[in-house]
């Protein structure tokens, strides 16, 4: 079966770059979120087996989000997506909850790595 992934980033061409990545490697994005409090309620209501998580977002940051979510649904895969430089946050994030992280700009095959780690699951590019 198709993973199914929330992606998360205040960035449009962000989004856009990342649910390509994912859609190449055959996953499902089920739906898209531009800022944490979004994500809260978008994961609720999808129940995806995974979410891409920006740290950095107006309204409510990623690991705001994150602590959100796992406090509801401890079993949450969550992968931060930080820019370089943000690693004392990403730490925060992965304290929070979140399972792995990624550094911007991507690199798909990493991406794809990480994931499928997060996922349990083997997937190929
Ligand atoms: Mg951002």
């Amino acid at each position: 079966m198709k993973a199914r992934v929330l992606v998360v980033d205040d960035a449009i061409f962000m989004r856009k770059m990342i649910s390509d990545i994912l859609k190449a490697s055959g996953m499902e994005v089920v739906g898209e979120a531009e800022n944490g409090s979004d994500a809260v309620e978008k994961y609720n209501e999808l129940k995806p087996d995974m979410v891409t998580m920006d740290i950095i977002m107006p309204e409510m940051n990623g690991i705001e989000a994150v602590k959100k979510i796992t406090s509801r649904d401890p079993k949450a895969k969550i992968v931060m997506c930080s820019a370089l430089g943000q690693q004392a946050l990403v730490q925060d994030a992965l304290a929070a909850g979140a399972e792995d992280f990624l550094i911007k700009p991507f690199n798909p095959s990493r991406v794809v790595e990480v994931i499928a780690k997060v996922l349990n699951q083997t997937v190929s590019m």
